[in-house]
């Protein structure tokens, strides 16, 4: 049986499509893109069995004529830009024209829409590789999408969705974020017996619709406003926290996104506040000039590039500092006042210092001398853990070492091997967690070799979060352990290609926490430096999983001898 064979066109297009449409969800947020983009004020939306058999936007936004209807499921067809250059200032969700096409491929499509004072409306109903029919119809002013049937026509695809009711509550994800970022749009929700109404109101109200178990009392909203940007926050006391993040979310131009810098800097300000390693409850909104946020990145806009985003970083941070304080007054909550179970907390951070060549000579030369596992005072492998030693964070060096001291000693840590022992602590630990992916990730491997190597590893595999599922030649990736994130599948791929001599086990272990760990060269924002520091001093190990020192520590002693203050 011959197995290579070539795809047809419709097939390697709907590749392409799939990259927009893998799931109803990214179908719904799609549609929900354009009612907004339409200008409607009131949106609803209804699915059936996760959206699987049917799913439905009305909308009572500006509508489209009947050769504009014609045109909106064609590839590339969209109103809303017209030349390259116009993406540079996108102020609409969508700008790609590809949605339409792309759900018109891979579903069944029903499209009512009808024009403001115009007295006849049409129906536009199109079938995966046939040619669409136009009716005209009686119709409201508005939209009304209708998608049935995903992935029927492909077996293939549909394999990859989940379960309704997994598939149900990504609907209701996408739902959620859109609708809390446009409150002053009403939105319906159905789907099974379950209706919901969210009127139009102030983001508060909404909030509080829509997470229902957020304390509506211990939330303050904020503004701040800068000349590029303008900031919109829902910031809870901090009493409310959790160990997730939850209830960390930031929003770019009314798109909810994965913008870190913007969330360390909310996580940075409360820190004071909280205890170590809590998460504040915090809702960022931040409307940024178009032209410094580009969301042409991602095929789905999940992500975004800010252009000034230091400066905005620390004028955030400024502000929101001042913000907190006026809230809940100067958070004087360090360790030694807060409770035993907080766990670390970190001294005031005074501005990164620099330290002269000669001392960094000396740390190198020290770097160089082989380890001697009996020479405690410089490498100690006894770490922390148990203990709350407060730390001063002194800054960065070379690249991958960061600076800190506890009392009369200075440590110098290795950023790498610490996370890589990190990585590699939890990995061991049970359970792990897994992440499920959006888009599963097929492996197919070059030998009869790995294949089998692979096959007879798949349950320890499990142990450590994957869920990978063998299909005749082929691996599907469903899930990977949530430590790690994407950062899993290249971890994956070179244990598979380059299996360790050591054990199994920790062998998988040890390849993947070193492909995730962060390199040499990444650079810690101060926030995540002080993460890092106050989880190494926990490990009860102190080593990078090959054995090396995670830091070299230095005692006033030491160093006194050294430059002759102390001889002898
Ligand atoms: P894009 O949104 O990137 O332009 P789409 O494929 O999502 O691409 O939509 C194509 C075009 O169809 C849009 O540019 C818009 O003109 C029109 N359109 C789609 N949905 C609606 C709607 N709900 N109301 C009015 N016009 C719509
Ligand atoms: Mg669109």
């Amino acid at each position: 049986m011959g197995i290579i064979h070539v795809l047809s066109r419709e097939t390697s297009r709907l590749i392409a499509a799939g990259e927009v449409i893998d799931r109803p969800a990214s179908a719904l947020r799609e549609l929900l893109d354009n009612a907004l983009d339409a200008g409607a004020s009131d949106i609803s939306v209804l699915t059936e069995k996760g959206g699987i058999d049917l799913l439905r936007v009305i909308d009572n936004g500006s509508g489209m004529d009947r050769d504009d209807l014609a045109l909106s499921i064609q590839e590339h067809a969209t109103s809303k830009i017209l030349k390259a250059d116009d993406l540079l200032s996108v102020r609409t969700m969508g700008f790609r024209g590809e949605a339409l096409a792309s759900i018109a491929a891979v579903a069944r499509l029903e499209i009512t829409s009808c024009e403001k004072n115009s007295e006849i409306g049409w129906k536009l109903q199109s079938e995966p590789g046939k040619p669409p029919v136009l009716t005209p119809v009686a119709a409201r002013q508005g939209t009304v999408v209708t998608v049935q049937g995903i992935f029927e026509q492909y077996p293939a695809r549909r394999q990859f969705l989940k379960k309704p009711s997994a598939e149900a509550l990504l609907c209701r994800q996408v739902f959620t974020e859109r609708a809390l970022a446009h409150p002053h749009i009403q939105f319906s929700w159905s789907s099974g017996a379950e209706t919901s109404r969210y009127p139009a109101g102030s983001l508060l109200q909404r909030m509080s619709l829509l997470y229902p178990e957020l304390p509506a009392h211990l939330l303050s909203e904020v503004e701040i406003k800068f000349e590029t940007a303008a900031f919109h926050l829902i910031l809870a006391e901090p009493s409310f926290h959790r160990n997730d993040r939850r209830y960390l979310q930031v929003f770019v131009n009314r798109r909810k996104v994965p913008e870190w810098g913007l969330m360390s800097v909310v996580e940075y300000a409360y820190s004071e506040y909280l205890p170590g390693g809590m998460k504040p409850c915090a809702f960022l909104f931040a409307d940024i000039e178009p032209s410094l946020a580009d969301f042409n990145i991602h095929p789905a806009k999940r992500e975004v590039r800010i252009k000034t985003i230091e400066s905005l970083k620390s004028l955030l941070y400024s502000s929101l500092k001042e913000q907190l304080h006026t809230l809940y007054g100067s958070g004087s909550m360090n360790m030694a006042e807060y409770s035993p179970a907080a766990g670390l907390a970190f001294e005031t951070v005074p501005p990164s210092q620099k330290l002269d060549q000669s001392f960094w000579e000396t740390v190198r030369t020290l770097n160089e001398t082989p380890i001697k596992e009996s020479d405690s005072s410089a490498f100690g492998t006894a770490g922390y853990a148990g203990e709350r030693p407060t730390f001063r964070y002194i800054g960065r060096a070379f690249g991958p070492y960061l600076l800190f001291s506890i009392d009369d000693t200075l440590f110098i840590l290795d950023q790498h091997a610490a996370h890589e022992r990190i990585l590699y602590d939890s990995l061991l630990e049970r359970p792990v967690s897994s992440q499920a992916l959006l888009v599963p990730y097929i492996f197919e491997p070059e030998s009869d070799d790995m294949k089998n190597r692979l096959a007879s590893i798949l349950p320890e595999m499990k142990n450590f979060g994957f869920e990978i599922e063998k299909q005749h030649d082929a691996f599907i990736i469903h899930a990977v352990p949530a430590l790690l994130g994407e950062k899993a599948i290249p971890a994956f791929l070179d244990f598979v290609q380059k299996p360790p001599e050591n054990s199994r086990v920790s062998g998988i272990v040890a390849t993947m926490a070193c492909r995730a760990a962060i390199k040499d060269g990444d650079v810690l924002d101060d926030f995540s430096a002080r993460e890092l520091i106050a989880k190494s001093l926990q490990l009860p190990f102190p080593r990078c999983p090959h054995g090396r020192p995670i830091w070299i520590r230095l005692d006033r002693d030491y160093l006194d001898k050294m430059s002759g203050r102390n001889p002898g």
